[in-house]
C-alpha cells in the first residue's frame, strides 16, 4: 500500500509515529494509500527546520522572493493536469472542477509575485523639527496552515503564497483525506528555488494540530475548515499568544426576486448548488424564492437535474463526482431521509440513482418548502442537496438570511439595480454576489465571511493576507542637527 509521508527540510520523511489513516478513491470506494499521522516530535522536527530556514529566508531580497514565486507559478502551470488529476483521484471532484480550483489558487501565486510592491511601508517626513516617522513590514517567523479536504490545492495556496513571499517559513498540515497534492506542491516549490525548510508538510490529525497550536516557535496559524474546529483553533491558538485567522463553515443563500431571469437563476443555482458535489464553502445551499417566482424556479431547476451527468473523474463527460467519504455521503443522505417528516417536499431524490454502489455517490437532490427549524435548513449539509424556501417579500428574505448563524457568502438575482444595491447594504454576510452565485473574491481582494463563518477579524489572502503575515514596526528617528555635521552641507541649514 502506498504511503503518503511528510515533507520536512526539503525532502520526504517517512513517518515514525506508527499511526496512519486510510486514503480512498471516492469514486470506487477502494482504499488507495495510507497517510502518515505525525507525532508531536515530528511536528517539532518540522518547526526546527522552519526556524533554521527563517534566519536566511527572512534576509533574502524581495526580488529573490518574487523570482521564486514567478518560477513556481510557471511550474504549477506546466503541471496543471497532473495536479488536477491528483486532486480528482483523492477528493473525487471531476478534473475540470479540480482545474477550476487550481486556477483560483494560481491567482494567489500571481498576487504574491508582486510582493516588492506590497511590502512597502509608509513614511512621514518632519513630524517634528528634524524628526521622521516610518513604518516597515516584517515577517512573523514560522507560520502554519491547517486546511480542509474540499480544496486541497487552492486553500493551501491562499495561505502559503503570501506567507512565504512575505519572508516567513510555512508549515502546512493538509487534510488527511486528500493529502497527496501537498507533496507535489512542495516538490515544485523546491524546483522553483525555494530553500529547504521554508515550506514543510506535516501530515496528520488532531495530534499534529494541537502541537502546532501550542508550539512556542510558531507565531501564527491560518485555518480553514468547519465551524466547531475553527472556533477551537481560534480560541486555543490565541490563548497561546498566536495570531490566528480561522474560517469556518457556511450556509449560503441565493435570493431570487420576482423580476429575475428564471433561466439564468436556475442555471446559477444548479452550478453553484451541485458543482463539486456541493462540497464548497461558497456553494449555494438555499434558494430563497421571493413572491410568486417559486413554482417556475423549482420547475426550471428540477428540469435541469437529469441532464447533470454524475460519475467518476475518469469519465470525461462527468460534471459531478462522488462525496469525500462513505460516512459523509450517508450523513448527507440522512437529511433527505428526515426532510419529509419535518414538512419539506423532496422534489428530486438523489438516492434514486444507478451510480456504482461502491463509490461514495449521491446524485443531486432538490427539497422544496424548507423552513427554519428544519435540520436541512439549520445545518451545513455540505453535499448536493439544494433547499428552496419560499417567502413573500424582500424584507422576509433579508431577515431570513440575516438570522442564520452563518454569514459566508450570499447572492441576489434581480434585474433591478436599486434592489441589488439595497441588498448589498442590508445583508449581514461577508461576500455578496449580484447575479453572481459564487462571489469568491479575486486574489487582489480578500476572502472572509461574517458570524460563525469566521473567528477573529482577519480575512484571508489579498491585502488582508499580507497584513496577516507581516507585522508593523514603526520607527521614530532624529539625526544630529545639520550644524554639527562633519560633512559640509552648505550653510545655513535649519530644521
Ligand atoms: P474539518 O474542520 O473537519 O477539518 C479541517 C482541518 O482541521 C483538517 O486539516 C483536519 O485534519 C483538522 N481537524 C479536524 N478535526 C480536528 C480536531 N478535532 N482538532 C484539530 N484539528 C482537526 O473540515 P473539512 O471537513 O476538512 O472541510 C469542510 C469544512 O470546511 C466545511 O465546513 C466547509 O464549509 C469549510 N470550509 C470553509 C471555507 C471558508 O473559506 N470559510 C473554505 C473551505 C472549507
Amino acid at each position: 500500500m502506498r504511503t503518503i509521508d511528510h515533507w520536512i527540510n526539503g525532502t520526504t520523511v517517512p513517518s515514525g509515529s506508527g499511526r496512519t489513516a486510510p486514503v480512498f478513491d471516492p469514486a470506487t470506494g477502494i482504499q488507495q494509500a495510507v497517510v502518515a499521522l505525525a507525532s508531536t516530535g515530528e511536528v517539532d522536527d518540522a518547526v526546527a527546520s522552519a526556524v533554521a530556514a527563517f534566519r536566511t529566508w527572512r534576509t533574502s531580497s524581495l526580488s529573490k522572493r518574487a523570482e521564486v514565486m514567478f518560477r513556481f507559478h510557471q511550474l504549477v502551470l506546466e503541471h496543471r493536469d497532473e495536479i488536477a488529476n491528483l486532486v480528482s483521484s483523492e477528493h473525487g471532484k471531476v478534473p475540470s472542477d479540480a482545474a477550476g480550483e487550481l486556477a483560483r489558487g494560481i491567482e494567489n501565486i500571481e498576487f504574491a509575485c508582486g510582493i516588492p510592491q506590497m511590502m512597502k511601508g509608509s513614511f512621514s517626513e518632519q513630524v517634528s523639527g528634524g524628526v521622521d516617522v516610518y513604518s516597515i513590514r516584517q515577517p512573523l517567523g514560522v507560520v502554519a496552515g491547517i486546511t480542509p479536504f474540499n480544496f486541497p490545492a487552492m486553500v493551501p495556496m491562499w495561505m502559503f503564497a503570501n506567507a512565504i513571499a512575505c519572508g516567513n517559513t510555512f508549515i502546512l498540515k493538509p487534510s488527511e483525506k486528500d493529502p497527496s497534492v501537498s507533496l507535489l506542491l512542495a516538490r515544485l516549490l523546491k524546483e522553483a528555488g525555494l530553500p529547504d525548510g521554508v515550506f514543510s508538510v506535516v501530515q496528520g490529525d488532531k495530534v499534529a494540530v494541537d502541537r502546532i497550536l501550542e508550539h512556542p516557535d510558531i507565531a501564527a496559524v491560518s485555518f480553514v475548515g468547519s465551524t466547531p474546529i475553527a472556533k477551537y483553533i481560534y480560541s486555543t491558538g490565541t490563548a497561546n499568544g498566536k495570531r490566528v485567522q480561522a474560517l469556518g463553515g457556511a450556509k449560503n443563500h441565493m435570493v431570487v426576486l420576482p423580476d429575475a431571469d428564471v433561466d439564468m437563476a436556475a442555471d446559477a443555482a444548479v452550478s453553484a448548488g451541485y458543482g463539486s458535489a456541493g462540497e464548497r464553502c461558497m456553494a449555494i445551499s438555499v434558494v430563497v424564492a421571493v413572491g410568486g417566482i417559486g413554482d417556475r424556479l423549482v420547475e426550471a431547476i428540477s428540469d435541469r437535474l437529469p441532464r447533470l451527468k454524475v460519475g467518476p473523474g475518469t469519465d470525461p463527460n462527468a460534471e459531478m463526482g462522488p462525496l469525500i467519504t462513505r460516512e459523509h455521503r450517508d450523513k448527507v443522505a440522512s437529511y433527505i431521509e428526515s426532510a419529509p417528516d419535518e414538512g419539506a417536499v423532496v422534489v428530486v431524490d438523489g438516492r434514486d440513482n444507478d451510480l456504482p454502489a461502491e463509490g461514495f455517490f449521491l446524485a443531486p437532490t432538490l427539497l422544496d418548502n424548507v423552513k427554519p427549524g428544519m435540520r436541512a435548513y439549520d445545518d451545513e449539509i455540505f453535499g448536493p442537496v439544494l433547499s428552496v424556501i419560499r417567502v413573500s417579500t424582500y424584507e422576509e428574505a433579508v431577515d431570513l438570511v440575516n438570522r442564520h448563524q452563518y454569514g459566508n457568502g450570499t447572492a441576489i438575482f434581480t434585474r433591478d439595480g436599486g434592489a441589488a444595491r439595497q441588498f448589498q447594504f442590508d445583508i449581514q454576510v461577508g461576500m455578496v454576489g449580484i447575479n453572481v452565485p459564487i462571489p469568491v473574491p479575486v486574489a487582489y481582494y480578500s476572502f472572509g465571511g461574517w458570524k460563525a463563518s469566521l473567528f477573529g477579524d482577519a480575512n484571508m489572502y489579498g491585502p488582508a493576507g499580507i497584513d496577516f503575515y507581516t507585522r508593523t514596526k514603526t520607527v521614530t528617528s532624529r539625526w544630529p542637527d545639520p550644524s554639527t555635521s562633519t560633512v559640509d552641507l552648505g550653510f545655513p541649514r535649519t530644521r
